[in-house]
């Protein structure tokens, strides 16, 4: 679903990602960790085509990342391509980013009517059983402002999902939710992994990376230090960058 070929990417002088090699299978729950300003978000945002890379090489689904094949050459996507392609990815950051003068079903609702020219009352009906999916079909008129951080971000789960995803980028969906908060989240996430979604998750949930995880990558300055299945990195890691970053957050 994602590989990346010695992928790097600078802004201005400072280079973020220094030559970054993975790949994300069909259906796996890819666990990226790594401390603070190691380029995370940044890999994130290549992938979802908010970024351009410098150097190296990026596919998703199969496609070079930024680009088209026609013929035997490689033409550069217009922003309309860009925007097609980026439908495919559902994102869930930080910081939930729901409208907040809609209410959770609008908010899910929103996209598919929008962008994909969904009829309203089947985006609706179809919304509808994504907020019963995350658990919160009774509050579905509610505001973000009515609604707990958790239940944010399940409505922003939920949000994304309505587009049909092939593939869905957490970006540390729980770092900002009061600690009871986080494993009604993190249930909603091993749902999807259940149901066979290809999910990278930026994360320091240790916990949710050993059980639910299938690989995981450490990653530190912007290179990938050390690879495996979780219980291997997490249970026996190789590196004493890794170790060290461990015992903070373990
Ligand atoms: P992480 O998500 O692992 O904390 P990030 O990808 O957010 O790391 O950031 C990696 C580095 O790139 C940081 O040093 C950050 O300051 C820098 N950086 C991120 N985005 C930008 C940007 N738009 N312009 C300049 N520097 C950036
Ligand atoms: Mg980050």
């Amino acid at each position: 679903m994602v590989r990346a070929e010695g992928v790097h990417k600078s802004y201005g002088q400072v280079e973020v990602l220094k030559g970054i090699d993975l790949e994300v299978r069909q259906s796996e729950v890819f666990c990226l960790v790594g401390p603070s300003g190691s380029g995370k978000s940044t890999f994130l945002r290549c992938i979802n085509h908010l970024e351009k890379i410098n150097a190296g090489r990026l596919y998703v689904d199969g496609e070079l990342v930024g680009y088209r094949q026609k013929g035997d050459r490689l033409h550069e996507l217009k922003d309309r391509e860009v925007a097609l392609k980026r439908r495919d990815i559902g994102m869930v950051f930080q910081r939930f980013n729901l409208f907040p003068h809609m209410t959770a079903l609008e908010n899910v609702t929103e996209a598919p009517v929008q962008v994909k020219k969904e009829g309203r009352a089947a985006a609706k009906e179809r919304a509808m059983a994504l907020l019963e999916r995350v658990g919160l079909a009774d509050k579905a008129g509610n505001y973000p402002s009515q609604l707990s951080g958790g239940q944010q971000q399940r409505v922003a789960i939920a949000r994304a999902l309505a587009m049909q995803p092939k593939l869905m980028l957490f970006d540390e969906p729980t770092s900002a939710l009061d600690p009871e908060l986080v494993g009604d989240v993190l249930d909603v996430m091993r749902g999807l992994a259940e149901d066979g979604m290809t999910m990278i998750v930026v994360t320091h949930e240790m916990g949710f990376a050993r059980e639910v995880g299938d690989a995981l990558v450490f990653m530190d300055g912007g290179v990938v230090v050390e690879s495996g299945h979780p219980r291997e990195v997490l249970g026996n890691p190789q590196h004493e960058r890794t170790r060290a970053f461990l015992s903070k957050v373990l």
